[in-house]
């Protein structure tokens, strides 16, 4: 079925916006051209992955069609080529389609369940809003398990994506429904030394994706961040945050934290690295509706001369699935059969059968 017959919100339009954005002038041109030179000769740093106290050139060279179509995600492949290439997120997981695998077992995490010392840094970076949560060795989040490589991923930034007010916001569906949000904590394994390693390879990073399903009362565990939002209202602003919480109040129950997808793919941002495992719970998370129109209360930078863009429907088109392939874990639902895998199944068979009575021939 197709995913636009079931998701709960209409399809989203994008805002009006005035002039265009600084994409378009001379200057900036000049700056894409440096940019591409730049991850040309392996300068692969993306905005969302940067290091604190660093900052990526690509920042003001994309944008989302909300903001200006000609900047938006279909132009992204001009400032990094990796955006057009394979394994790109987000996708649509059909659960009809969907490989049961074994070796997907429970998550462990580590830190998750208590609140850090912090602080914590929320921050509008014109994208999306950001958490950075990795503070130092005090303040660890980790996970290992979930049928991820055997090593430590921790814990860097939790960031949002979100539509237009009614309209779904979510980046990954799941059998064609999308969500009003999609919250991603990023990780990077431990195994490499610096993001831009970790970004080179397919294992670098592992991204917990939870939807937010809308709800009529705010959902406490949100609080705290959503308070900080008026203080990041315009891009470029930061702000500490009043204390820290239990990011596992963010995530679905404990006890459902063993239902999730898994796929390999890429950052949903340029430059779109096929660095990412992925993980999408199947179980959501509610979030108020007041909580919801918080977010999209902010804004981008606009163009110069005018005011700025309201930061909303944040979200990059879903991508071909292509070859590869969605494993669900054994909790995890799968709708009916497999085709492929029962046909797999059936033809291994009769090869077994076929073989073996040759061999009883020869006997
Ligand atoms: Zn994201």
């Amino acid at each position: 079925m197709p995913w636009d017959s079931l998701r709960p919100y209409p399809a989203a339009l994008p805002f009006v916006t005035g002039a265009p954005w600084p994409c378009h002038s001379p200057v900036l041109r000049a700056s894409l051209a440096t940019t591409t030179t730049m991850l040309a000769a392996g300068f692969t740093l993306t905005l969302l992955m940067v290091l604190p106290g660093t900052r990526a050139d690509l920042e003001g060279a994309w944008c989302y069609d909300s903001q200006d179509p000609t900047c938006g995600p279909t132009h992204w492949k001009e400032v990094a080529p990796a955006c057009g290439g394979p394994a790109q997120s987000p996708i649509n997981i059909d659960l009809h389609l969907v490989w049961r695998d074994p070796t997907l077992g429970p998550f462990i995490f580590k830190g998750y369940n208590a609140a850090p010392p912090g602080p914590w840094i929320l921050e509008n970076d014109g994208h999306t809003v950001l958490l950075r949560v990795d503070t130092g060795q005090q303040s660890r989040l980790e996970i290992h398990g979930g049928g991820l490589p055997p090593s430590v991923y921790r814990a860097r930034q939790v960031h949002f994506h979100w539509g237009a007010p009614a309209y779904a916001g979510s980046e990954h569906s799941l059998d064609g429904q999308r969500y009003a949000m999609e919250m991603h904590v990023l990780h990077v394994n431990s195994r490499f030394r610096s993001m831009r390693e970790a970004l080179g390879h397919p294992d670098g990073l592992a991204v917990l994706a939870v939807l937010l399903t809308e709800q009529d009362t705010d959902n406490p565990s949100f609080s705290v961040l959503v308070s900080g939002l008026k203080n990041v209202s315009a891009r470029g602003l930061s702000t500490e945050l009043a204390s820290t919480f239990s990011l596992a109040s963010l995530l679905p129950a404990s006890s459902s934290l063993g239902r999730y997808y898994r796929y390999s793919g890429s950052l949903t941002t340029p430059g779109c690295q096929p660095a990412v495992l992925w993980t999408v719970f199947q179980d959501t998370v509610p979030i108020g509706r007041a909580q919801v129109a918080q977010f999209q209360t902010l804004l981008a930078a606009g163009p110069p001369g005018s005011g700025p863009t309201p930061l909303a429907d944040n979200f990059r088109p879903q991508q071909p699935l292509g070859s590869r392939r969605v494993t669900a874990s054994p909790g995890a639902l799968v709708r009916a059969a497999a085709p492929r895998l029962g046909l797999d199944g059936a033809l291994a068979a009769l090869l077994t059968l076929w073989i073996g009575r040759q061999l009883g021939q020869g006997v």
